[in-house]
């Protein structure tokens, strides 16, 4: 007999990394910043026909050091990416991206010198999420995609220190 049939109803066992999970991915707090017109279908989750608030995340943070998602809504410039870089650095650990439309996933049809090819040139990132622009259902998909992530972390993995291994592991490849 498994330790569950010998429980009475209503017990729940878990373990704290799932219970952490839990409060995190109900807690999610976007940083506030769009680079283009995808920026808009980003801001329209916030709207009462979306309802973003309904997973936790009504407060977009107006400074990095308090956000813990950066959803990267349009085209990196060349100029603009030493910034996202930057903001993306202030943000606390754990912290996750994503990458919204196929630009800021890989230039798009802004296939020239001007444009960063990938933002994941410069940030890890977590979801990359197609379309031109991604509508508004989508990015609340990406979202839910990233909470499955979230609620999967383990405690004592730095993913900053993995990805650039990661990203060393592949210049030497
Ligand atoms: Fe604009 Fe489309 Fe590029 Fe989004 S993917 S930034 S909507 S051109």
């Amino acid at each position: 007999m498994g330790i569950e049939e010998k429980l009475p109803a209503g017990f729940l066992l878990s373990t704290v990394e799932q219970v952490a999970g839990y409060m995190r991915k109900g807690s999610v707090w976007p940083a506030t910043f769009g680079l283009a017109c995808c920026a808009i279908e980003m801001m329209a989750v916030g709207t009462p026909d979306y309802d973003i608030a309904r997973f936790g995340m009504e407060r977009f943070s107006a400074t990095p050091r308090q956000a813990d998602l950066m959803i990267v809504a349009g085209r990196v410039s060349q100029k603009m990416a030493p910034v996202v870089r930057q903001v993306y650095d202030q943000m606390p650990e754990p912290k996750w991206v994503i990458s919204m439309g196929v630009c800021a996933s890989s230039g798009g049809m802004f296939n020239n010198y001007a444009i960063v090819q990938g933002v994941d040139h410069i940030i890890p990132v977590d979801i990359f999420l197609p379309g031109c622009p991604p509508r508004p259902q989508m990015l609340l998909n990406a979202i839910l995609e990233l909470h499955k992530q979230i609620q999967g972390m383990k405690f004592g993995v730095n993913r900053v220190a993995a990805a650039r291994a990661a990203e060393a592991a592949a210049l030497e490849a």
